[in-house]
């Protein structure tokens, strides 16, 4: 008999069937239909307190910020500030969410990247902290106003990241300004009376090992201390980003945030104290970390089919629904919910109804055997899975679902046909 996966919080079996958060995956799936993203309230708020409280405990200035594009659910955005997170955002649009669901201007932060002259305007005007991603940024902002504050986007020179499309520093990355750049911007925005300063670099996403950030850390804080020396400014935070990854594949270990704790938060306290620097906020910026493991998505099988080569499993969830595989060849582990007691004795390609040949969940996947009804559960979906998807193939995005005391309440209905049309015209008269 094959060996069985073993659950963790906030999943469970109960006798071969699925629960989570202490709720039947399959009422909620009768309930709400399917494509379906259940979102965990607990999981949330048990993940912010995890990695807050390791922070805290090396050093007390400790500000989290949620990276609001791992999954920008108003309900989500409204959980993580009553826990007390800041929000680091990327877009007006965010920026937006992030007022409406309670962030004030001075909890919210904005790391943009070829960012218009009207979003600096807007940004300035609103007081929100900019991270400036190029002199160009910086030279076009002075010149609207100048700002109480302003942070530049670093780039230490060193990334890291799950895939090539997630790492957000090094020598290829079009993030931040390299050091003597860095210093330069500094200089520049001094000069132009800007009084208040913080300091921001953000290595890339999906990252499971301490080490990249403990040799970035230390770059960073070398250029901070460049930056006070030469140019005479103090930092009232120092940002070194978000990235922090979660096992998908079985393999994978979880993020170690006690070796977190002790390798680069306490060497961050020693350095500041050694260069000077006073006692800034340390800054980090979690997206995945917080959201990814506090959802799965629900998806019905339509069809099982069998090639002289292959076996299929078609699903009601596509990459219009969950792009990360297909976008990034990632591993999203699948649970047959109904038959969490069965031994995973064939082999499937998990596909979905999108009209290409990319379109799959996962490749030669180990289940039980399955059949047409069976509801399977997609693991990790909460970071950039619903914020991810699209109405690709005119199919209306999925619901999400939230599980708060053991009750579930939708959080975000399913869209409907008029959803796809909502904003065109159709100007030819034919
Ligand atoms: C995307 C992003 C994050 C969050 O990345 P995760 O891998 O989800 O933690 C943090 N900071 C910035 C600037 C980002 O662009």
């Amino acid at each position: 008999m094959v060996k069985l996966r073993k659950l963790h919080e906030p999943l469970e079996d109960r006798k071969g069937s699925l629960y989570f958060d202490g709720c039947s995956v399959k009422e909620l799936a009768e309930k709400y239909d399917t494509p379906l993203y259940v979102v965990s309230e607990k999981r949330i708020r048990d993940n912010y307190n995890h990695l807050h409280d390791a922070l805290i405990r090396i050093y007390k200035y400790v500000r989290v910020y949620y990276a609001a594009k791992a999954n920008s659910n108003l309900t989500v955005l409204k959980i993580l500030h009553s826990q007390g997170a800041y929000l680091d955002t990327v877009s007006p649009g965010e920026v937006f969410m992030g007022l409406i669901t309670g962030y004030t201007q001075d909890r919210i932060m904005y790391t943009g990247t070829s960012v218009r002259n009207d979003e600096l305007k807007m940004l300035v005007d609103a007081n929100i902290t900019v991270n400036i991603d190029s002199q160009s940024e910086l030279d076009r902002l002075l010149k609207i106003s100048v700002p109480q504050i302003i942070s530049v986007r670093v780039n230490p020179e060193i990334g890291a990241g799950h895939h090539s499309h997630c790492v957000t520093a090094g020598p290829d990355s079009k993030f931040g300004l390299w050091e003597e750049e860095a210093i330069q911007a500094y200089a520049i925005a001094q000069r132009a009376r800007v009084e208040h300063f913080g300091i921001h670099m953000h290595i890339g996403s999906g990252i499971l090992e301490v080490e990249p950030y403990v040799a970035a850390v230390e770059k960073l804080l070398s250029i901070a201390k460049r930056v006070h020396d030469e140019v005479g400014i103090n930092f009232e935070f120092i940002d070194i980003g978000g990235g922090f990854g979660v096992p998908y594949k079985p393999e994978d270990k979880e993020f170690d945030w006690g070796e977190f704790a002790s390798k680069v938060v306490a060497p961050f306290k020693n350095k500041i104290s050694e260069y000077g620097l006073g006692k800034p906020f340390l800054c980090v910026e979690p997206g995945r970390y917080l959201v990814a493991d506090a959802s799965i998505l629900l998806t019905t099988v339509n069809t099982v089919k069998v090639t002289p080569a292959k076996k299929f499993v078609g699903v009601d969830a596509g990459f219009n629904t969950l792009v990360r595989p297909t976008m990034y060849g990632s591993y999203h582990p699948i649970l047959v919910a109904n038959k969490l007691d069965k031994p995973e004795t064939e082999t499937y390609d998990v596909v979905g109804p999108i009209c290409e040949s990319g379109d799959a969940l996962a490749k030669d996947r180990a289940l039980p055997e399955v059949a047409e009804g069976d509801l399977l559960a997609v693991l990790n979906a909460g970071a950039y899975g619903f914020s991810m998807s699209s109405q690709y193939n005119a199919r209306p995005r999925a619901a999400e679902v939230l599980i708060r005391q053991g009750k579930s309440f939708v959080i975000r209905g399913r869209e409907q046909l008029d959803n796809l049309t909502a904003n065109q015209k159709v100007q030819v008269d034919l």
